[in-house]
């Protein structure tokens, strides 16, 4: 689907006043009491105090936006939805060059079956997290003109946010990029991505869990010799300049759904696993964007649809799955959606369902068969998940019946072609992934233990 572009930017004079009075200020999940602005919540990525940053309000898109907003490209999209966030901070025509060249692709919305598919796979690495990578590598480029000291970035990865993130800051002057990923649990496509670039990025692979690796990075990122030797950020959903951008996928998809129907909002369905993406979609939802309600889509990885039915939140370890980017027994982004809602609060604004493995396969078998559409099996967690809800003897089915329903596609399904192929043959290769196969893998592997990580760092920093 493409859009007519009418107008790309709503003038200052429409805005209501409020937004133009302050500048967005960001406080910790653990204590509201310290703010800071955008540049500082980005560049540190974890508050001191071990939470992570949320901004003081949502803003909401000026009513009047709707109506351009519906003609816009991509890219002005993206922008009047990261303006209020960064307002005073970056300015007009900056963001408008990071969002042009960030978003060279589009997020289509599809018709499939009796449902949209919010494709988020035609970036460069062919998962939904290009749209948060490649806007924090540029605003951190930006963010940080002038500065001569190096920044090395920490990223914990389930597979996906790694080759994301290294693709995105790859040759960006003064930063550098660690990667760690659990060792034998990503793809080999994935592994190439991360590892395969060189450069000013390297990789670590951890004999360990991705939750190891998250638990690592927080570790080092708090490592007060590690702090006095050099600057270090994080690049994970936990860095709040990744999380802003992805909302404007859900405005967009929003809006033209909304396009062929009758003022009902859409309800989207997210596979989620460390729930970024989810937290943005409230975002978007909160700025004013027509979504109707959220269906939070996990694997057997099933903490959060649990806190949702029982009110008590609890962490596991994480246990893989063919759905590996979301195998997360305890997902960072929770912090954060219980520092902007309470429990009643998601209940109302979002739906929890669990899928197998097994019912994943079958799921993306069944629509193949029944559309010709390939599902990678992060969507087809998804797709099911709103089965799941549709079936006549769930309490929710009746939700799901009025206004429009959407399943975010969060990756193409060649990237996981390991599980796909078998099922339903080859999906065709995008030109991004066939390059990215014949870079060569250079990592080292460790063992899950903070010490190792440290004394890497301190050698590569010499
Ligand atoms: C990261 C990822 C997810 C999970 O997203 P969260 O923001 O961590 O919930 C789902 N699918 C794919 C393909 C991913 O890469």
């Amino acid at each position: 689907m493409t859009f007519m572009r009418l107008s790309c930017s709503i003038p200052d004079s429409q805005l209501p006043k409020k937004m133009l009075q302050y500048a967005m200020r960001y406080y910790s999940t653990r204590n509201r009491n310290n703010s800071v602005n955008f540049a500082q919540a980005a560049l540190s990525g974890l508050a001191p105090d071990g939470g992570l940053f949320v901004p003081q309000e949502i803003p909401r898109y000026p009513p009047t936006a709707f109506f351009s907003l519906g003609a816009m490209s991509y890219p002005d999209i993206a922008f009047e939805t990261i303006k209020p966030y960064v307002r005073d901070e970056i300015p007009d025509s900056t963001l408008q060059d990071i969002v042009r060249s960030a978003y060279t692709f589009d997020a289509p919305l599809v018709g499939i079956g009796d449902r949209f598919i919010l494709e988020l796979f035609h970036g460069p690495t062919a998962a939904f997290k290009d749209f948060g990578a490649r806007f924090m590598a540029r605003a951190f480029a930006y963010l940080r003109r002038g500065e001569d000291k190096p920044l090395r970035i920490l990223v914990a990865t389930s597979g996906d946010t790694g080759g994301a993130v290294a693709d995105g800051f790859f040759k960006v002057p003064g930063i550098f990029v660690t990667v760690l990923y659990p060792k034998g649990r990503i793809t080999p496509l994935q592994e190439r991505q991360i590892a395969g670039l060189g450069a000013n990025i390297s990789a670590l692979a951890v004999e360990g869990s991705f939750d190891d690796c998250q638990r690592l990075v927080k570790a080092a990122l708090a490592d007060e010799g590690l702090k006095k030797k050099m600057e270090l950020s994080s690049a994970n959903s936990i860095n709040i300049s990744r999380l802003i951008p992805q909302a404007a996928y859900y405005t967009a998809a929003a809006i033209r759904s909304a396009a062929d129907n009758t003022g009902v909002g859409i309800t989207l369905c997210v596979p989620s696993g460390n729930f970024g993406n989810l937290t943005a979609g409230l975002y978007a939802m909160k700025m004013g964007a027509p979504i109707k309600a959220f269906i939070a889509a996990t694997n057997i990885n099933k903490t959060f649809p649990d806190y949702l039915s029982t009110g008590e939140y609890q962490t596991r370890i994480s246990q893989a799955t063919i759905s590996n980017a979301m195998d997360v027994g305890a997902p960072s982004n929770f912090e954060r959606m219980a520092a902007h809602f309470s429990l009643d609060e998601m209940r109302r604004l979002i739906l929890g369902v669990s899928v197998s493995d097994e019912e994943t396969r079958e799921t993306i078998v069944k629509v193949h068969g029944e559309t010709g559409y390939f599902l990678d099996p992060h969507s087809a967690v998804g797709w099911k998940g709103v089965d799941k809800l549709l079936a006549k003897d769930n309490p929710n089915s009746r939700l799901l019946s009025e206004g429009p329903v959407g399943v975010l596609s969060t990756a193409h399904p060649a990237k996981f072609s390991e599980t796909v192929e078998p099922l339903i043959g080859p999906a065709p290769l995008p030109e991004s992934l066939a390059r990215a196969m014949k870079r060569t893998v250079q990592s080292q592997t460790i063992p899950a233990e903070v010490s190792a990580v440290i004394e890497i760092l301190n050698k590569e920093d010499a």
